[in-house]
C-alpha cells in the first residue's frame, strides 16, 4: 500500500469507523510536544480538575475517597499537589469496587469490559472507553515521530497473532493490509517459523519492527545464530519493545541482528500507553494523557537519580477512570532533578522524564512440536488465565517440556467446569504430551525474583 494514502487516508479513515478521533489527538500532541514546563503544568492541571469532576459526578466510589480527604473537585485552587492529599489505589479497590467507580455511558462510551493483570499474576477486569484508545494511539505515534516515523510507515509486529477463520481476525487482516502492518506470531515460534520470520523482514523491508521484547530477543538470537542478519539496507529505522524489561543483553542481541536501535515503549493495559524513549535515551512521559507519579514507600515523591514505585492518574480515560493507581513497576527518575534547563532532556522536550523502568519480567514457555522446539511468549498462557472466572492470582512453572504446573488462587466462581476450560484451553496451546495441573493455593508466595516473575520456565532452551 502507498505510505501517503495508508497514514493519511485509511489510518484515521479506519480509526474514524471504530469511534475514535485519534487523527485529532495526534496533530494535539505533535503541537503540544516541544511545550514548556508551565504549558505542561497548566494543562495537567485543568485535566486533573476535570477527572475529579467527573469522577465526582459518576462514581460514588471516589466521591466517598475526595468526602474523606476532604477534597472539593470543584475548588478553584485545587492544583497539581492536590493529588498528594489522596490515597494510593490497589488492584484488590478496582477488584472489590469496580461497579462504583464505573461510569458506563461515558464519553468515548458504551464502557467496555477489558481485562488485565497478566504480567502481575493477578487478572483484574475493568473498563475501557474509545477515548483511551484513541489517546493511546495518538501518544504511541507521537513518540515514533521522534524517530521520524508516521502512519502509513511499513510496519511488522511479533505478537499474538489474530485468531484465523474469524470475522475479527479477518477483518484484522485486511487492516493491517491497508495500513501497511503484518503481524508474525509471537505464540509460534520454532526454527522452522523464525527461519520464515527473517524472510519476511527481509523482503517486506519495514521502516518499524514492534513486538514483545523476549520475542524479539529470541528472534534475534535465532538470526545471529544462523547468519541470517539483515544487512544496512534492510535494517528498519528503529526497533520498538514493549510489554516487558529489556535486559541488557536483549538489547544487544536485537540491536545486532536487525542493525537498528532498541527503542522503548513503556505501557501497560491497566494505563495504556504511559511513555516513549526519546534518541538522547529518556523515557517522556505522554504528559496529555496522565500524570506520572514516582513515590518512595512512604508515599513521597522520590529524590534525584532514585527509584521509586510507579503511581498513574489517568487524564484521558473515563469508564473506570484510574486515580492513583499503583501499577507495580518501578522506574528511576533522572539524575539531576529532572526539571533544570527549564526542565528540558537534551532532545528538547519538557515532559517528565523516567531514566529507566524495572517491570514485568516473563519467561518464554517452551513446547515440543513433533520433532522440533517451539517456543511461545508466556502471554500466551496468561491470556487464558486472566479471563476466567474467579481467578484472583496465579503462578505458572514449567519445570520440563512434559510438566506445567499452574498455582492459582480463586473464589466461588472459579468452578470445576471453569477450571476445566482453563485447562482445555492451556493444553490445546501445550499440545497432546504435557500434564498441565492446576493446584489452589490460599496464597502464592513471591519468590526471590519477585512479585512480577508469574510465569517461571526453568527450561534451559527458553534463554537459548
Ligand atoms: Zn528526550
Amino acid at each position: 500500500m502507498n505510505r501517503w494514502l495508508a497514514g493519511q487516508i485509511f489510518w484515521p479513515l479506519t480509526e474514524r469507523l471504530i469511534g475514535r478521533d485519534t487523527m485529532r489527538r495526534y496533530r494535539q500532541l505533535r503541537a503540544s510536544d516541544h511545550d514548556a514546563v508551565s504549558a505542561i503544568t497548566a494543562r495537567q492541571t485543568a485535566k486533573l480538575r476535570r477527572s475529579l469532576m467527573l469522577a465526582d459526578a459518576h462514581s460514588p466510589f471516589y466521591r466517598r475517597r475526595f468526602r474523606a480527604a476532604a477534597l472539593d473537585p470543584r475548588d478553584p485552587d485545587l492544583g497539581l499537589d492536590t493529588l498528594a492529599r489522596l490515597p494510593l489505589l490497589n488492584r484488590a479497590d478496582v477488584r472489590d469496587h469496580l461497579d462504583e467507580m464505573t461510569w458506563r455511558d461515558c464519553p468515548g462510551g458504551p464502557a467496555r469490559v477489558y481485562s488485565t493483570g497478566g504480567s502481575t499474576g493477578e487478572p483484574l477486569r475493568f473498563y475501557i472507553d474509545r477515548c483511551r484508545q484513541a489517546a493511546d494511539w495518538a501518544a504511541r505515534w507521537r513518540a515514533r515521530d521522534w524517530w521520524n516515523l508516521r502512519p502509513g510507515d511499513r510496519e511488522i509486529m511479533l505478537w499474538a497473532g489474530p485468531s484465523s477463520g474469524t470475522t475479527p481476525g479477518r477483518l484484522r487482516v485486511w487492516r493491517d493490509r491497508l495500513l501497511n502492518q503484518s503481524v508474525l506470531d509471537a505464540f509460534d515460534m520454532t526454527a522452522e517459523t523464525m527461519a520464515s520470520y527473517a524472510a519476511r523482514i527481509r523482503s517486506v523491508r519495514p521502516r518499524l519492527l514492534y513486538g514483545y521484547a523476549s520475542s524479539l530477543a529470541l528472534l534475534a538470537r535465532h538470526m545471529l545464530k544462523t547468519g541470517d542478519t539483515l544487512a544496512d539496507r534492510q535494517s528498519p529505522r528503529a526497533v520498538f519493545v514493549t510489554g516487558e524489561t529489556v535486559t541488557p543483553r536483549d538489547s544487544s542481541d536485537i540491536q545486532a541482528a536487525f542493525g537498528a536501535r532498541v527503542v522503548i515503549e513503556y505501557g501497560s493495559r491497566d494505563c495504556g500507553f504511559l511513555a516513549g524513549a526519546c534518541p538522547a535515551g529518556r523515557l517522556h512521559v505522554a504528559d496529555e494523557n496522565v500524570i506520572v507519579e514516582v513515590l518512595d514507600p512512604a508515599g513521597r515523591p522520590v529524590g534525584p537519580g532514585e527509584v521509586g514505585e510507579v503511581v498513574v492518574t489517568c487524564l484521558e480515560a473515563f469508564a473506570s477512570t484510574l486515580i492513583r493507581y499503583r501499577l507495580g513497576d518501578l522506574a528511576q527518575v533522572p539524575p539531576e532533578a529532572g526539571r533544570q534547563l527549564d526542565g528540558r532532556c537534551v532532545c528538547g522536550r519538557a515532559s517528565r522524564q523516567l531514566l529507566e523502568v524495572r517491570g514485568r519480567l516473563t519467561d518464554q514457555i517452551v513446547c515440543r512440536d513433533g520433532d522440533s522446539i517451539r517456543h511461545m511468549h508466556a502471554l500466551s498462557i496468561i491470556y487464558v488465565l486472566r479471563e476466567a472466572e474467579g481467578l484472583r492470582q496465579f503462578r505458572v512453572v514449567q519445570d520440563s517440556l512434559r510438566d506445567l504446573d499452574i498455582e492459582v488462587v480463586a473464589d466461588d466462581r472459579f468452578t470445576p467446569a471453569v477450571q476445566a476450560a482453563v485447562l482445555r484451553d492451556i493444553r490445546q496451546r501445550m499440545g497432546p504430551d504435557v500434564a498441565v495441573r492446576i493446584t489452589r493455593r490460599d496464597r502464592i508466595a513471591p519468590t526471590a525474583a519477585g512479585k512480577h516473575a508469574c510465569v517461571i520456565s526453568n527450561v534451559e532452551m527458553c534463554r537459548a
